[in-house]
């Protein structure tokens, strides 16, 4: 049994980065990035207005007030889009909108809503109030500098970026392939949904779960038929997963009974066990093995066990697959909102539901089989051996989603 660190550092080490793909933009989110991207323009774009208003030469109407307006004359309009090529020479103001370029010669904005028209000449506009040099103005370069790192291979593309990625131009980026991964079930007790239940019969429920564990970790799943308990299917199930997937995910079939087939069979098909049981709560009968360049990840049957060890072992090697820098799950600082108690010899990682004001609740039965609190957690909690966590207890709640 080895502990939990050195099973996932076996694993990441094991892991090589896949090879990239081209996609265009739109097809970009969530994805990792594979090279390094650098602004080839400047953002804003060019020094622009934040407002609707005048552009004006902050010198001329540094005397203005509501009781003594300066009058300006306009000399013309720049709408959105357009430029406006004149130098806006002293005493002459713009008429100018948001986003609008400032017009040369002219280097602030009044807002609208400090001038007035001149009742008097039709041509003028009235300053109510004065405005400092690059007031209300944007100025080019100023988020974002040409030459600089927009983001950097490894990075997972946020909605955020692809927002910044698309300002500056960019139209396709190079990221990691998506691993194919099989999922396989085994059990002869399984049954598919919507099949009668003989007795001794359960459905199958592990492969939707982890079908959706994957593509939150950006693989593509592919759920693989059922695989009863018997050398000759396993080895099949298993053979014909490695040959169609970059990654294998089984469920059961990895303890010390003799009707767990996995460990034998995927040896008999060529693969390399790396090793056998880690020392977490649930999940300890876990293997990981290598067959040709695939990757096998042996998971406990009980969905709770598949949960949890899918989550710790096999979503950072899918996250390494396409190159991310960052592997683990991201987990969020919250206080306990009562007590967790793990009283075994292996670390437990304990379903809870935090709630939003980030107060943290046991999700209910912690045994490997009972779904319905893992079906109400929205978290884990990592609860060191023999430890009582007391109720105001900070911890770190693993999130995945
Ligand atoms: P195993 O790891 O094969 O010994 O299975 C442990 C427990 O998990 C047994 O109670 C199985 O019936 C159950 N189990 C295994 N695979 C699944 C599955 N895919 N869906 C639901 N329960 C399962
Ligand atoms: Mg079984």
């Amino acid at each position: 049994m080895i502990e939990l660190e050195s099973a996932v550092q076996q694993i990441l080490a094991a892991i090589p980065t896949a090879a990239s793909e081209r996609v265009p933009l739109e097809h970009a989110c969530g994805r990792v990035l594979r090279e390094r991207l650098v602004a080839t323009l400047d953002l804003p774009t060019f020094d622009n207005s934040a407002m609707d208003g005048y552009a004006v030469r902050a010198a001329d109407v540094a005397e203005a007030t509501l009781s003594s307006p300066v009058s300006l004359r306009l000399s013309g309009r720049v709408p959105a889009g357009e430029s406006f090529d004149s130098e806006v020479s002293s005493g002459q103001c713009v008429r100018i909108f948001t986003g609008s370029p400032l017009p040369p010669g002219a280097d602030a904005v009044v807002m609208q809503e400090d001038t007035h028209p001149d009742a008097a000449d039709p041509t003028k506009v009235l300053i109510l109030d004065a405005v400092k040099p690059g007031e209300n103005v944007r100025q080019g370069g100023a988020d974002v500098r040409r030459g600089s790192v927009l983001a950097e291979s490894g990075q997972v593309i946020t909605i955020g970026s692809l927002s910044l990625l698309a300002a500056t131009g960019v139209t396709q980026v190079s990221v990691g392939r998506l691993p194919r991964v099989g999922l396989l079930a085994t059990g002869s007790e399984l049954r598919e949904a919507g099949q009668s239940l003989r007795p001794g019969q359960i459905y199958e429920s592990n492969r939707l779960m982890l079908a959706e564990l994957v593509r939150r970790a950006g693989g593509l799943p592919q759920v693989c038929p059922l695989v009863p308990d018997s050398a000759e299917a396993t080895r099949r199930a298993l053979e014909s997963g490695l040959t169609d997937n970059d990654i294998v995910v089984t469920s059961g079939g990895v303890s010390v009974g003799e009707m767990d087939f996995v460990k034998s069979e995927f040896e008999k098909v060529g693969g390399t066990l790396h090793f056998w049981k880690v020392a977490i709560r649930p999940g300890k009968p876990f293997v990981f093995g290598r067959w040709r360049d695939k990757f096998m990840f042996g998971l406990p049957g009980n969905p709770v066990s598949a949960f949890v060890t899918f989550l710790q072992l096999a979503y950072p090697a899918l996250r390494r697959w396409q190159g991310a820098t960052e592997t683990a799950l991201p987990a969020q600082a919250a206080t306990l909102g009562e007590p967790l108690t793990n009283p075994g010899e292996r670390r437990h990682f304990m379903r809870v539901r935090m709630d939003s004001n980030g107060k943290v609740f046991s999700g209910g039965a912690q045994a490997s089989h009972a779904l319905s609190s893992l079906a109400a957690a929205n978290g884990l909690v990592n609860v060191p051996p023999r430890t009582t966590l007391a109720a105001g207890t900070t911890v770190a709640v693993i999130r995945w989603s």
